[in-house]
């Protein structure tokens, strides 16, 4: 096949139904705040198993009031994996606390539970395990060290919506879960992100950080005054991270095809599989079996010459491939600020190598062979 356009590394898959859902909100009384919202966070929530959404702007901003949520504060260390978007890291410092990596397993990318014991200390409070490409971590080796050392677990999920770890939905399993929805990831709201949780109390906080820390709950009130219906007390100190109906009306209908586009990519993966698993100097994504693996994102790994050439000979060929992820201690901001001397071996070695190519649920069997043509050609 000749290449006429350009294939990004992941992209929305939008019809006819979510672009009415959105005229139909635009023609509702609420374009913010309105039925939508709850309407979503329980059809996300009961789809992953979770007895309370909190739906808001971003997955960034989910990953910030889970950390409010959960107390981080000054003097408090959370351990996350270096291989990630800088988010499931910046979160921590939003509140004060402070990030330590640790190393990644070298056959599943994910967070090693190993390092993780490895790397607790008098002042951990929380792990954020990240389900790098949609494949679940080590969760019950992850939840034990969490139950061992009084821990709270926070899953950021943005890679992970529709996979299941030993039969139980990733949402359903810690104390908070956060998803993203960027156009790239498993369903898209434009921007918005949720966090999922069982829990009623950390439910509270969320709705309360969401929203400037206000509430109208009589009940949580200092002074429990119910005589002024116009009357609301602001308890805590929030921001506004309210996501708007007509995000949530897209979500909504995304939903409905988030089972399609799931099995879309694994479909694709399967391909990329076959036709790479043969292939010197290529390493495909290790299955881990029991799991459920949603793919976010295809990763494989150039053990031989070099991954910066294979890169450049990609995009060329108008591939849009990304490296996923820079180590995120080695930012320049994490090294001026004490992670001058941090090193994870595995990850370090992984980012050398590391290299995403297209997937997502409207790539063409067409557009993947072309892809696979060239990546053959070039390794
Ligand atoms: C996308 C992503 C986020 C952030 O989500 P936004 O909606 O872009 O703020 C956080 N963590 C991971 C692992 C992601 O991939």
């Amino acid at each position: 096949m000749s290449q006429t356009k350009y294939i990004p590394y992941g992209r929305q898959c939008i019809n006819e139904e979510d672009i009415q859902a959105v005229i139909e909100t635009l023609r509702s009384d609420y374009l913010t705040t309105g039925p939508k919202i709850e309407e979503f966070e329980q059809k996300v929530a009961s789809y992953c198993g979770a007895r309370y959404g909190v739906a808001v702007s971003n997955g960034t901003a989910a990953l910030h009031i889970a950390c409010m949520a959960a107390g981080i504060g000054p003097g408090d260390e959370v351990i996350t994996t270096p291989v990630t978007f800088v988010a499931s890291a910046n979160c921590v410092l939003y509140c004060g606390g402070t990030p330590v990596f640790a190393d990644i397993d070298a056959e599943t990318y994910n967070i090693d539970p190993e390092d993780i014991r490895r790397k607790i200390t008098d002042r951990t409070k929380a792990i954020v395990a990240v389900h790098f490409t949609g494949q679940p971590c080590e969760m019950d080796e992850i939840r034990l060290i969490a139950k061992e050392h009084n821990l709270i677990v926070i899953e950021d999920g943005a890679h992970a919506l529709g996979a299941d770890y030993k039969g139980k939905k990733i949402g359903s399993i810690s104390d908070m879960t956060t998803l993203s929805f960027h156009p790239v990831k498993h369903i898209t709201t434009a921007e918005g992100g949720m966090v999922l949780t069982d829990n009623e109390e950390l439910y509270r906080k969320l709705c309360l950080a969401r929203t400037h820390g206000i509430t109208r709950d009589t009940a949580l009130m200092e002074s429990g005054r119910s005589d002024e219906p116009w009357y609301y007390e602001q308890i805590s100190l929030g921001y506004n991270y309210r996501i708007t109906d007509i995000q949530c009306a897209l979500g909504i209908s995304q939903m409905n095809r988030l089972d399609e586009f799931v099995e879309k990519r694994r479909r694709l993966v399967q391909r990329y599989n076959e036709a790479f698993q043969n292939v010197s100097g290529i390493i495909t994504p290790y299955q881990r079996e029991g799991c459920y693996n949603s793919y976010h994102l295809y990763v494989i790994q150039i053990t031989e010459g070099s991954r910066k050439e294979v890169f450049q000979a990609l995009r060329s060929a108008g591939i849009g491939v990304n490296v996923h992820y820079i180590p995120v201690y080695t930012q320049p901001y994490y090294r001026s600020h004490g992670y001058a001397d941090v090193c994870c071996p595995n990850a370090e070695r992984y980012y050398q190598r590391a290299i995403s190519l297209p997937l997502y649920p409207e790539l063409t069997y067409e557009e993947q062979d072309y892809v696979i043509e060239q990546v053959l050609r070039c390794v």
